[in-house]
């Protein structure tokens, strides 16, 4: 007779995760465009299980600093907002650290993290681009095609922290477009995944295995409460980009890539899920063996381009029967995030889907400043 000694980790209940959030998740930051100013305060007021330390200035004088956390042997480094506007994956970062300050009834899961992990986390790689709501930082270079290179003085400051801390795992935080999508029914691509390739072979090495094992953990999770809107990100390798050079350097790097949920162009609802993935994919560190394979990250769907913000069904066009598709163009107006309307397609649109579907406007346009003029009319 065998006896079986091996006492395996509670997981954790996405209704126990439902029931957590509404109450404590950072209520400080919310909307699309977060800076370095809102930040600042909190990291201020996180309490002593926190270390804080400021790393490095950018070009136009804006903080970056670091978060330390976590007595355990497992290294996790976790950077957000290296795209200035995309702040999804920062207000999921600011949810996971109230998660390690109050987690209620979590705490198990919460005191799993602390013991096994310790967390580096840098919550705005790019404090320019966040007050200027630009992918680019300040000097117009894109910090995610940066890697070789390492003109931007943010880039060098990202990989002195990963030679230092020597990280298991990084999660490389990112938004994407509106126009992802996944699936027959192309929903909105609410979160994809990437495990990076080391080559362009994109060689199935022990290292991007695990990777794949992390985001297996993570969609298994998530395919609960967003089921069909969980995508995988194209592994084509990008030879100067961050995660496919970090885990190429045998750094374990999880893309994570938060989207469009339906009506919610604040990203609030995404980033609640964003937050769940973090916390899920960090639980699968200090418990790696309840994802026994990788193959099922592969049957995660593709991220598609299928989905608009709006479709324009059955209009006149310069006198002819079409489909119209708006894609929102994000502008910072006073402060302000706005989203103006921009005909992207005018042909059949019966493969796509978006957030709004308008059929059978009887107006004939006839030029693409009529249809912004129209939307603008209607309040659209
Ligand atoms: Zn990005």
């Amino acid at each position: 007779m065998s006896f079986n000694y091996i006492c395996k980790m509670k997981q954790i209940e996405i209704e126990e995760l439902e029931n957590w959030y509404p109450k404590n998740y950072q209520n400080k930051i919310v909307g699309r465009r977060v800076i370095i100013g809102q930040i600042i305060p909190i990291m201020d007021n996180l309490n002593s299980l926190f270390k804080v330390n400021k790393i490095g200035v950018s070009p136009l004088k804006k903080e970056i600093r670091n978060i330390i956390f976590g007595k355990g042997k497992t290294k996790i480094l976790i950077w957000t907002q290296m795209h200035g506007n995309e702040s999804s994956g920062t207000k999921a970062l600011f949810d996971f650290f109230n998660f390690i300050e109050r987690p209620g009834q979590l705490t198990y899961f919460r005191d799993k993290i602390l013991n096994n992990c310790k967390l580096l986390c840098v919550p705005m790689l790019n404090p320019d681009g966040a007050e200027a709501y630009t992918r680019v930082n300040s000097g117009g270079i894109d910090l995610n095609r940066d890697v070789i290179d390492k003109k931007a003085i943010e880039s060098r400051i990202l990989q002195d922290i990963l030679l230092e801390f020597q990280p298991d795992y990084c999660f490389n935080m990112h938004d994407q477009r509106t126009i992802f999508s996944v699936g027959k029914n192309n929903k909105p691509a609410t979160l994809s995944f990437l495990a990076p390739s080391e080559d362009k072979e994109r060689s199935l090495t022990d290292g991007r295995i695990e990777t794949m094992k992390v985001i297996v953990s993570m969609n298994n999770l998530l395919k609960k409460c967003i089921p069909g809107q969980i995508g995988r990100y194209t592994d084509e390798f990008y030879p100067t980009a961050t995660g496919d050079n970090f885990q190429k350097m045998g750094f374990n790097t999880v893309l994570i890539e938060s989207g469009h949920y339906k009506g919610d162009y604040q990203r609030e609802i995404t980033r609640k899920y964003t937050f769940f993935a973090l916390l899920q994919g960090i639980l699968y560190t200090v418990d790696a063996g309840h994802v026994e394979d990788h193959q099922s990250y592969f049957e995660i769907p593709d991220n598609e381009k299928k989905y608009l913000d709006i479709i324009l069904k059955n209009v006149k066009y310069q006198g002819k029967k079409s489909d119209i598709g708006i894609l929102y163009e994000e502008k910072l107006r006073n402060n302000e995030v706005c989203f103006d309307s921009k005909v992207d397609k005018i042909e059949d649109l019966a493969n796509y889907n978006a957030d709004k579907i308008i059929d059978k406007v009887e107006v004939n346009f006839r030029n693409l400043a009529d249809v912004v003029e129209w939307l603008k009319n209607k309040n659209i």
